[in-house]
């Protein structure tokens, strides 16, 4: 059975759903500061409380060791929650602009205002974070939000599916989980606004939904994120910061390394410093170690093991279907058109290309679709400028790998085919908030300037003080 088989939902009534959301929100519930921060508090303690129940379901799903759902999903959702709470009101109050002197006396102020109801649709690979963590930007932005875990994850789906209508506000906040089907039937219905994670091929598919309604998306995709390893890198740790990321989640991180360009003269350095990393981390049987994930299903483990075959495994290449195991794997000898250099790896594959120097690693970069993160490599500053500012990117790490991911005060998204929009911080309430340009005028004042008959000297003062 396929793990999207495993999930077994009625159908659901989207447009019912939408409709009862629509009318919560038009009695304005969500739009108070009691109400948004109430809500806070209480997604907040349905994680504290659940903790162990997350890392279990993760466990379940993905094989996910304990480290890795309490550090990835549960406590980074704490601290985005914790964040929300203490910030919301600040998010929410106007932020004034001058007024030019024709308009004066007159107060101009952006004052942020919820979409409406929202829709968010979540991956599997991060299945309970992806989720709530948009849903945090939602409530703290005053919206009403339906919320579709991955099918492909099912313990996650269904443990949120219970969680979330216990602590909070059934009336604004639901769950509705499903595969295809029930995703196709949510987005028929006219959202304000529909944030989805997940892959380019989705992507599309929720774009073109969104366009016949105008709702404006955020789509958070993926694609190839290189590591750039230049020799004035320290090749030790980068190399260790490089398989730390690509071991997370056994590759399947929508940030994770993809592919690493590596300069000639340090490359058999490097290869051995890599090596020694997966050793050092996971031992000499990987299989065995407690702090490695499995591959999410039988499709995803049968592309993987095809994808291998693209190259000469340098370290690693051991596989077991029965229980999804492939180890951390080093390839080389890989051609650029091969469909490990073209696809989204998405596992723990890591070709590594020979490169003469930064100019052709950075040719390499720009002649493909921008991706949702870069990792640059490299001890002299120089260096780090030059990638820095020749390549484009979602986000960048230098000399370390996702942990940009963690920083609450940048924005997560991508660029091009990696995304469009971001959140996290206030980024999420900046997505999921419209900024409400508003003009107040008093009307003790006025000025006959403005009004017809219109003369020359009249046009002469107004263009001096706009
Ligand atoms: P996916 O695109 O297959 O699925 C995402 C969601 O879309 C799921 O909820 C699924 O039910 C739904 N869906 C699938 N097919 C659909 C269809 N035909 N019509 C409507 N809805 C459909 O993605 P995935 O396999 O769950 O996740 C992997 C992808 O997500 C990778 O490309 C990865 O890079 C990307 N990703 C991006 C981020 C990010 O933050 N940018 C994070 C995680 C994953």
């Amino acid at each position: 059975m396929s793990a999207a088989a495993k999930i077994t939902t009625s159908s659901v009534d989207a447009a019912q759903v939408v409709s009862e959301l629509r009318a919560t929100f038009r009695t304005g519930r969500t739009k108070p500061i009691g109400w948004r921060k109430a809500q806070l508090r209480r997604f907040r303690d349905m994680v504290k409380e659940n903790e162990d129940r997350m890392a279990q379901a993760l466990k379940e799903d993905l094989g996910r060791p304990h480290y890795e759902a309490i550090l990835a999903e549960v406590h980074y959702l704490l601290s985005e929650a914790e964040e929300a709470i203490d910030a919301v009101a600040d998010w929410m109050e106007p932020v004034y602009t001058s007024a030019p002197l024709a308009l004066q006396p007159g107060t101009a102020y952006i004052k942020p205002e919820p979409l409406g109801v929202v829709l968010i649709i979540a991956p599997w690979n991060y299945p309970i974070q992806l989720a709530l963590a948009p849903l945090i930007g939602a409530i703290s932005a005053g919206n009403c939000a339906v919320l579709k875990p991955s099918e492909v994850a099912p313990a996650s789906s269904k443990l949120m599916a219970e969680l979330v209508p216990k602590y909070l506000d059934t009336q604004c906040v639901r769950v509705v989980e499903g595969a295809v089907p029930e995703t196709t039937a949510l987005l028929e219905q006219r959202w304000d606004h529909i944030f989805f994670t997940g892959g380019e091929r989705v992507g599309k598919i929720v774009m073109t939904a969104a366009a016949k309604h105008l709702t404006p998306v955020t789509l958070e995709l993926g694609g190839k994120s290189p590591c750039i390893v230049h020799k004035s890198a320290n090749l030790k740790v980068s190399a260790r910061r490089i398989i730390w990321g690509k071991g997370l989640n056994a590759g399947q991180t929508c940030i994770a390394p993809d592919y690493i360009l590596v300069e000639e003269s340090i490359k058999d350095r490097f290869v051995g410093e890599l090596k020694a990393a997966i050793t050092d981390f996971y031992g000499t049987d990987t299989k065995a170690s407690p702090d490695y994930s499995r591959i999410v299903s039988d499709r995803h483990f049968d592309r993987l093991v095809t994808l291998m075959q693209g190259g000469n495994v340098l370290a690693g290449g051991q596989h077991d279907k029965a229980s999804r195991f492939l180890a951390l794997t080093l390839i080389d000898g890989v051609s650029m058109d091969a469909p490990l250099m073209q696809e989204e790896i998405f596992g723990p594959l890591l070709p590594i290309v020979t490169v003469k120097d930064m100019n052709e690693a950075v040719d390499i970069v720009t002649s493909r679709q921008k991706p949702l993160a870069l990792y640059a490599f490299a001890g002299d500053r120089k260096t780090q400028d030059f990638i820095l500012s020749n390549t484009s990117s979602g986000g960048v790490c230098i000399n370390d790998t996702v942990q940009h991911f963690l920083v609450p005060g940048l924005p997560f998204g991508g660029v091009g085919t990696s995304g469009v929009g971001a959140y996290h911080g206030k980024f999420s309430f900046d997505t999921f908030s419209h900024s409400k340009g508003v003009l107040n005028k008093p009307t003790w004042v006025d000025p006959s300037v403005r009004y017809p008959p219109y003369s020359k000297g009249q046009l002469k003062i107004t263009r001096f003080l706009l």
